[in-house]
């Protein structure tokens, strides 16, 4: 079984098919120093492209693909898509469910980074940027607010002349959310259309504070037989083991 992981569920599917005696092979794209390796085989770094993701699929022959990537690696998923037909490998794709505002919630939605960084100057003037460190240098142009970065690993691309960067990795709290926005008195939030529970702590911090959330939607990816959760996936592996 190829895994596509780099997500909490990819690791906690790994660890369900190991337990169950399914030879599993993790890939991480390799972006984190110290990652969190799941059980069974580890494999890290890209492929090269959908043509050398086929190629290794030609070689290593797994029963199944499941892609348990991030919503918003659209790159790797539109790649297992291409690859795995041309190999005809069943492919299943994991897509956790998207966060909904609630009663009272002051959500704004954008279609990327670009329009993020653009609307937050008219919301606030001290703003928490958690939309991790791949996409930061949008905001570098935007002297007018202060920012509470937050990512796991130092960005390396250039960042807004005013801001404090917290390197922390999740899951976390809403009663920690809660302390980071008061300590630095924020007033606005960035997030990505990550769904899911493992950052959404942010959110119902926000909402507690009654901030308003500029939520940047995910990215298309094209379409893949898809469940929501590790469950069902391994029920779905079950069946086609079968
Ligand atoms: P991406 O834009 O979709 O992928 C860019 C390239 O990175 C791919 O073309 C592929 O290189 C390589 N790659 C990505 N995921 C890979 C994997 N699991 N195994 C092997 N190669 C992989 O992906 P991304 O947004 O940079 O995300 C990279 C990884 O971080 C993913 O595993 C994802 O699950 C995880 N992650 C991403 C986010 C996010 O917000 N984007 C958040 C949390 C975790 P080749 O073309 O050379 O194969």
């Amino acid at each position: 079984m190829l895994i596509l992981g780099g997500t909490s569920e990819a690791r906690e599917l790994a660890a369900a098919l190991v337990a169950r005696g399914v030879r599993t092979v993790s890939s991480l794209a390799g972006r984190v120093s110290s990652p969190r390796l799941p059980a069974g085989s580890v494999r890290i770094g890209g492929f090269g492209g959908p043509a050398g993701l086929a190629a290794w699929l030609a070689a290593q022959r797994p029963r199944a693909v499941i892609d348990a990537t991030h919503p918003f690696a659209a790159q790797i998923s539109a790649h297992a898509v291409a690859a795995c037909r041309a190999q005809r490998v069943p492919l299943l794709r994991i897509e956790r469910p998207t966060w909904r505002p609630g009663p009272g919630d002051d959500w704004h939605y954008v279609p990327d980074v670009a329009a993020a960084a653009q609307l937050v100057p008219r919301l606030a003037e001290r703003v928490f940027l958690a939309i991790g460190r791949q996409q930061l240098e949008a905001f570098a142009a935007v002297a007018e607010c202060f920012f509470l970065i937050r990512c796991v690993e130092r960005p390396t691309c250039p960042l807004p002349p005013r801001h404090e960067l917290v390197l922390d990795r999740g899951p976390f709290t809403r009663a920690g959310e809660l302390a980071l926005i008061d300590r630095h008195r924020i007033g606005a939030l960035v997030t990505k259309e990550s769904g899911g529970a493992q950052t959404e702590a942010k959110l119902l911090a926000a909402r507690t504070r009654r901030l308003p959330v500029v939520v940047v939607r995910r990215p298309p990816r094209p379409p893949a037989e898809t469940v929501a959760t590790v469950a069902e996936a391994v029920a779905w592996l079950e069946q086609t083991l079968a």
